[in-house]
């Protein structure tokens, strides 16, 4: 059994997939090809933005996107503490402070009544500009865009979504990549829509910061690419990739995200009288990129994880460690505020396998292997 199977991907895609890189092969524009702009229009339609640009992945998104937004050294940015490295790490990249933020229990996602607290404790307790809010759409929910909003008008600060796991999803019908001055995703291979190596786009509805990204992308070019009038990077997306994405995104739309809301469901049904399973709230459509579970101690993921295997199910921990549990992070003051649900998650998350071409059989099995786990560990055994 596979965690994420890309090879079932393929198989069904095969012959288009196939016929795309061909075609490209054929043209030989393998840098910005027709594929790259036919794809930013389709992704800026799906998600209902104006301008999308793609570029050579999520973690570049998120750096063209504060570039864009001038956040530099002396800056704060709020970001959850529970989340993958680049939320952060990107903003020490570009000399900025993040400020660690405490996740909601029940959503992953970032918490908002704590990151209303920890503005103001930055505001009074740092010299530093208060400037943006990192928002990520962890495993596929997207974050409580409604809440972060009005926090962020309230103190003035700039929103980026990271959707690097969110593409897909929704609130009241709004798709995720949507939210924010910035949005952002990544399209690694693992995400709900992935390549066949690194990728990522940037979704925005403002003119000025598309005109800004599009020459950040480029080396900071001005009329053409040997015209540089600011410091950017070398940042673009493949034509390869874009025509693998291609076919992929229509498989998205058509029946990927439906088949992955459908085994959620299987999962939460079966499960949910005896594990802690996913909160998805009224008017929100998650897209799955992770089924975490929640149990209750770390003892019990682990006998639990550890039977899985036994049993030739893979599950995954995301993520064992918070931010500022991590090492680089270790000796750094700005944790203003208690990030206790970060370190309870960290130790009691388990992801089960997840993605559109499972089997109900499959599901079956995976959930009577969990519920097993349980009672044997309950039992003691
Ligand atoms: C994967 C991921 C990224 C980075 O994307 P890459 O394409 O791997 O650079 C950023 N943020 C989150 C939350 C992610 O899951």
């Amino acid at each position: 059994m596979e965690f994420i199977d890309l090879k079932a991907q393929y198989k069904k895609l095969d012959s288009k997939i196939n016929n795309n890189i061909k075609k490209v092969l054929n043209d030989s524009h393998f840098i910005m090809g027709e594929e790259v702009k036919i794809l930013e229009k389709e992704l800026a339609d799906y998600v209902g933005v104006k301008y999308c640009l793609t570029c050579a992945n999520g973690t570049d998104a998120l750096t063209i996107a504060l570039m864009a937004l001038g956040i530099k050294a002396g800056d704060a940015v709020f970001v959850p503490s529970f989340t993958f490295f680049s939320t952060a790490e990107v903003v020490s990249l570009a000399g900025a402070t993040p400020i660690f933020v405490d996740s909601d229990q029940r959503t992953f996602n970032i918490d908002f009544n704590k990151l209303e607290k920890a503005i103001i404790k930055a505001k009074n307790e740092t010299n530093l500009n208060l400037k943006a809010i990192i928002a990520v759409d962890l495993f596929g929910l997207p974050a409580n865009f409604k809440e972060i909003k009005r926090i962020a008008e309230k103190y003035n600060l700039l929103i980026i979504e990271d959707g690097a796991q969110g593409f897909g999803g929704s609130i009241d019908g709004k798709k995720a990549c949507s939210f924010g001055d910035i949005a952002t995703t990544s399209f690694f291979p693992a995400k709900p829509l992935g390549c066949y190596g690194d990728g990522g786009a940037i979704f925005t509805n403002n003119k000025d910061y598309y005109d800004l990204m599009e020459s950040i992308r480029v080396h900071g070019k001005g009329t053409f690419k040997y015209d540089n009038v600011r410091i950017g990077l070398n940042s673009r997306l493949d034509t390869l990739q874009a025509a693998i994405l291609l076919p992929k995104l229509e498989a998205f739309k058509e029946y990927e995200l439906d088949e992955r809301n459908k085994f959620a469901k299987m999962y939460t049904d079966k499960l949910k009288d005896y594990v802690k399973t996913p909160f998805v709230d009224e008017g929100f459509v998650s897209s799955w990129a992770q089924y975490t579970l929640i149990f209750d101690n770390k003892d019990e993921r682990d006998y639990v994880q550890n039977r899985l295997k036994d049993k030739g199910i893979p599950s995954m921990i995301y993520y064992c460690k918070p931010m500022h549990k991590q090492s680089v992070y270790a000796d750094y003051n700005f944790n203003l505020d208690d990030l206790c649900v970060s370190e309870i998650l960290s130790d009691t998350v388990l992801s089960l396998p997840m993605h559109p071409y499972m089997s109900g059989d499959q599901i079956n099995d995976i959930c009577n292997a969990v519920l097993e786990s349980i009672e044997d560990y309950k039992n003691g055994k």
